[in-house]
């Protein structure tokens, strides 16, 4: 039987055909397609403002740059995540730090965040920054930050690389709540661009600020430039920034990919729910499901529940990669890595993201996993846990 990955990209005849189309074109990179994914990406996510990046971690790093991060600030997020959302702050120089998560959603724990809050805010010691990250698809609660963000100061930075289409009180993701929101298109990703990133914003000034940052600090335009021209050969540096610019190879590819983003979402979403029945006996704990907000299903993370199974996590993982199929962990918390522990953060830091990651599995799911595979998936799952 074949191997079951735990995800798949998806790329259609259409997507192929667009990528050749850019490379018999006049412009590999710096062209027209690059402002057009963006726009449709800024349409689909009702927002003013999307810049396109080389991935998702160089969208973290300029977004913490264009948001005043540096030496002596300091950034949170959730230890539940990808090293990125964590990494983007050491790149500025700056301080980080984390939160909690919320057992049920498994995101960034708001009461933790709150509490944490008015600690810091006795000691002086308030973050610039905070990322909080919409794990396996399933938003974050947003109104409730940005309330925190307004009373205590700090921007709103999400992490939503895994939530393209993913909505929240019936509005995108990247639309509102946040500063500035970070999507990626790495492979495993829901829309893919082989590796890309992007932010959005509802700030015009912020992604000027973005932009460039991606290109050098360099503008062109006659009307931004410091000095009248000597003629348009001429370029001003205003920043550092650095090349992170995004291909039209990607580009061409990422629109493409937008069109199939409704399809590819309803599938993930019919087989998160076939999981919810086929898996409702076992003594797993399922993704959570709320009624203000609707998951992009880039994860089915389920937990191996200690009080209704003698089994670990390591058996059954070892059992389902036994029967070929790819089953992962998302994440070994941020904070117990070697390299944050010379940090100084230990085990025992961030109870709830540890006793999460030390149960759990995330089952496969992409949008052309057949029912017979989703099915050999749930049999693996019976006979190792019943
Ligand atoms: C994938 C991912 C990133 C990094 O994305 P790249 O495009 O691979 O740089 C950041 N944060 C989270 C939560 C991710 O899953």
């Amino acid at each position: 039987m074949a191997f079951i990955p735990y995800s798949r990209q998806q790329v259609s005849e259409e997507d192929i055909a667009a990528v050749v189309a850019v490379l018999r074109s006049d412009f590999l990179t710096q062209g027209p397609e690059l402002p057009r994914f963006e726009a449709a990406f800024a349409q689909r996510h009702q927002v003013a403002h999307a810049v396109a990046v080389t991935n998702a971690t160089a969208a973290l790093h300029l977004a913490c740059l264009a948001l005043g991060v540096g030496p002596g600030t300091r950034v949170w997020t959730s230890p539940n995540s990808f090293l990125a959302s964590a990494n983007c702050a050491l790149y500025c120089g700056a301080q980080v730090d984390f939160v909690d998560i919320d057992p049920r959603t498994r995101n960034l724990s708001v009461p933790a965040l709150r509490a944490r809050l008015e600690a810091a805010a006795t000691l002086g010691a308030l973050p610039r920054v905070v990322i909080p990250v919409d794990f396996g698809g399933l938003p974050c609660d947003l109104p409730e930050i940005r309330a925190l963000a307004d009373e205590f100061g700090f921007a709103v930075l999400e992490d939503a690389s895994h939530a393209t289409g993913a909505r929240l009180h019936g509005r995108p993701v990247g639309s509102a709540w946040a500063d500035a929101s970070v999507f990626s298109f790495h492979a495993v990703k829901i829309v893919t661009t082989g590796e890309g990133g992007m932010v959005t914003t509802p700030d015009a000034a912020l992604a000027e600020r973005l932009r460039l940052l991606r290109s050098h600090g360099m503008v062109r335009d006659a009307a931004q430039l410091r000095s009248p021209p000597e003629g348009p050969w001429v370029y001003e540096q205003h920043l550092l920034g650095w090349n992170c610019r995004m291909t039209e190879l990607q580009a061409a590819l990422g629109l493409s990919q937008m069109q199939h983003l409704d399809t590819a979402h309803a599938r993930r979403a019919a087989l998160a729910e076939r999981y919810d029945g086929l898996l409702a006996a076992l003594p797993l704990i399922r993704p959570a499901r709320l009624a203000d907000r609707v998951s992009a299903w880039h994860l089915y993370p389920v937990e191996v529940d200690g009080a209704r199974t003698d089994r670990t996590r390591a058996e059954v993982f070892a059992a389902l990669r036994a029967a070929d199929i790819g089953v992962n962990v998302h994440y070994i918390p941020i904070h117990t890595q070697p390299y944050y522990r010379e940090l100084g953060f230990r085990p025992g830091d961030f109870p709830a993201a540890e006793a999460y990651a030390a149960r759990t599995l995330s089952l496969p799911l992409f949008p052309q996993m057949t029912h017979d595979e989703q099915d050999r998936v749930v049999e693996v799952l019976q006979q190792v846990l019943r």
